[in-house]
Parts: C-alpha cells; structure tokens; sequence
C-alpha cells in the first residue's frame, strides 16, 4: 500500500479528529560484524536494512489508544492509566511498552489511535521488534511534541523491550533502527554507548541476507553459558593480569594467548573469540573508511570461523550457507545474530548478486532440503518522519 492508500485505510479504522497526526518509519537490521561483543563491553557494526515498519498516528479527545495491526489485520485498545502485559495480542505489548516507558518519564500523553505495517521478517534476527519500538517511539513522542534526542528515544525503546515485554537485548538493535543512516554502518561502543557512522558506500558491492530458516533453537541455554565462561575469563584475567579488568573488553589478544595452557579450554575458546572479534570489528571500520572491501570480506570470513570453531555458536545449516557464499567466491560472509539459526550476512559483487542468489537458494535446499530466503540490501535510513 502506498501512503495515501494507508490513510484511506487509516480513515476507515478510526474516525478523523482532526488533531495532530503524521507517518512515520523504522527499519530493521543487519548485524555487520561484532557477535557475542556486546555484553562483554565491547564493539558491534550494524546497518538498517532497507525493510522498514511504516506506522500512521493520530491524537484522539480521550485517553484511550488504540493500534492497528494491518499485517494480523487486529484491533486492540487500551486505557493509558492502566497499561498492562497483553498475553493474547503478544505484537501489541511492543507498542505498550513504549508507551510506558514514554510516561514514566513523567510526560502526561492524550489517547491516539496507530495503524502499521511492515515488511521485516519478524524472528528471524532481523530485529522487527526494535523496528515496531521504535517507530512506535518517535510516533507517538512526535504527536505529542516531546523533544527527547536520538540515543535517549533508542535507550527508551530497549527498556520497552526489557521492561515490558521482558526480553534482555542490548542497546545495538534500537540504536541502529533509530541511528542509522542510508551508506553508513554504525560502530556502537557497547561499554559507553558511544556511536560513530562509518561510510559504506562502494557502488559495486552489495549487501545479501540469507535466512536458513532454521529456528533459533538452545539460544538461552547455551547464551547464559556463554555469559557465565566469559566471567570465568574475566575474573582469571583481573587477578592474573590487573585488577582493573572488568569485561572482556579489557583483554589484549596477547594476553588470551599467553594463558592458554592455564584456562579451561572452553573458557579459552570464547575468550579468544570475544577478543579477537572486538580487533576485528575495529580493523572493519578502518578497511570500510579506507573502502578496502576485500579486507572487510576477509574479516567478516575470519568472524564466522571464530564464532563457529572458538564460540560454538553456529549450526550445520549457518556453516552450509557461509561454506556455499565461499565457494561462490563472494567477499565476505558470515552468522549473524545470536547463533543456532537465523540469518548469514554476505558480502557480495553487484555484477554478482542476481547468480549468487540463484545458486546458494538451489544449493542449500539440495544439501539441507530448507528453502532459503534472501533479501538484498543496501545500507539504509534509520526512522524517520514521512
Ligand atoms: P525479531 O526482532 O528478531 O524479528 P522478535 O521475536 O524479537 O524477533 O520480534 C518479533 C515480534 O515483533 C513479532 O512476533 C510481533 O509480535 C512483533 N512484530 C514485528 N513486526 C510486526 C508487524 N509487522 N506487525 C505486527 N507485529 C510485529
Ligand atoms: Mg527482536
């Protein structure tokens, strides 16, 4: 639907009262380079990818709100003094939270009606859940004339997501869908929640998500594994090496390796995955700001191998589509997202993309019998108002 036909439709759900109103977009992400780094205070490289949530807003006289959920064509409303966990529409506690976060900032709101739709493929670690908070974010603030900047609207967003929906993300996917910027990937500092875009522009290469489709299976068991082998590291560290150390971000890659015969070898492993990976989230920038593609190529390759052999975050299926994208001779590929499933980010020849699509669908489905899909994307605009 294009815009005038969302508000066509926008004036059939709800009644037009004249009151403040505007259109507004959010995309979802690809997670560049940087895995497993952020809770280990360390660097991640995302882009917006150019699949986006569009949502219509509009003040009402009272308090109530209502959404409209155009792709599970749903109609829920609530009472602003009384927002409360929706088990039965899961989607609109996304909007919810917001909402919430939005009022405990002490800002007194009046009822609105939103109406959305996207196009972001929802649980596939492509973060349609960030893309919905914050569009839902920069909406509903818009209406209403608060003024709160980029990073604070990204960090209300995520405790939308912690608080009130109760999923523990970090900050990099709300950032990104807020922070992005069309040919630019973005460096987030997890410890400081600094940020720097970084130009990704080369006209003759292209960015290729492939989704394995496979679900992301073990992700919290073995996810607080992993977490609790990374404070093992951390607590040998500041007392082997210096007391100051308190994340992994600390470490020098020199010093994992001198204490190899000393660690577990699991502890090890992940140590010497979450610290080589800050090096080369670091060493992206630079071949991106330099438009060294090939580098960047190599390093997202040299990722996925520690993510797979040191980490042990990846899955046959991952392991195929990252195996296959070599063979096709493409720049660069790697998982991306938490791991056990979800979506490879490849690195890929514009002249390229159309065979490499064609090839890695036909020889994924033939080794693994899964109907892979892809979507090609350049790096796009964070949200904005239409
Ligand atoms: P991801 O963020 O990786 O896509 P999540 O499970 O975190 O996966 O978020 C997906 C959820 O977000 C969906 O189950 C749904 O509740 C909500 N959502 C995302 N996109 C939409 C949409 N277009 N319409 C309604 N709900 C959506
Ligand atoms: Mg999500």
């Amino acid at each position: 639907m294009n815009k005038q036909e969302l508000w066509d439709k926008f004036g059939k759900t709800f009644r037009d009262y004249d009151l403040e109103s505007g259109a507004y977009k959010a995309p979802g992400r690809v997670n560049l380079i940087g895995e497993h780094t952020d809770y280990n205070d360390g660097f991640v490289m995302p882009m917006a990818i150019e699949k986006e949530i569009t949502m219509l807003a509009q003040l009402r006289p009272d308090k109530k709100i209502k959404f409209y959920s155009l792709d599970y064509d749903q109609l829920v409303e609530y009472d602003l003094e009384n927002l409360e966990y929706d088990e039965e529409n899961v989607w609109a506690n996304y909007l919810m939270g917001v909402i919430d976060e939005i009022q405990k900032l002490g800002e007194s709101l009046q009822g609105f009606n939103l109406m959305f739709t996207g196009n972001v493929p929802q649980g596939s670690g492509l973060s349609s859940s960030a893309a919905l908070e914050v569009v839902t974010a920069l909406a509903v603030t818009d209406l209403h004339k608060i003024k709160i900047d980029g990073v604070e609207m990204a960090l209300l967003a995520q405790r939308a997501e912690n608080n009130f929906v109760g999923v523990q993300c970090g900050i990099m996917d709300q950032y990104i869908s807020r922070l992005g910027k069309k040919d630019h990937a973005l460096l987030i500092d997890c410890r400081t929640n600094d940020y720097e875009l970084v130009p990704f522009k080369n006209e003759n290469y292209q960015i290729v998500i492939c989704n394995s489709k496979v679900e992301r299976g073990l992700v919290d068991s073995e996810y607080n594994q992993r977490r609790s082998e990374c404070n093992q590291a951390v607590e040998f560290f500041a007392e082997k090496e210096d007391g100051n150390i308190t994340a992994l971000r600390d470490v020098e890659l020199e010093t994992v390796i001198k204490y190899k015969n000393q660690l577990a070898e699991n502890v090890y492993k992940r140590a010497h995955h979450v610290v080589s990976e800050n090096e080369r989230v670091l060493a992206s920038k630079k071949a991106l700001e330099a438009d060294d593609m090939q580098k960047f190529g190599d390093l997202m390759y040299a990722s996925h191998k520690s993510l797979s052999e040191d980490y042990e975050v990846s899955c046959k299926e991952l392991d195929i589509l990252v195996n296959l994208a070599a063979e096709e001779g493409v720049e660069g590929a790697r998982m991306t997202g938490a791991g056990f499933g979800g979506c490879t980010v490849n690195l890929v020849k514009k002249a390229k993309v159309d065979d490499f699509v064609k090839n890695i669908k036909e020889k994924y489905k033939a080794e693994t019998g899964i109907e892979a899909e892809v979507y090609v994307s350049n790096p796009g605009d964070g949200a904005r108002k239409l």
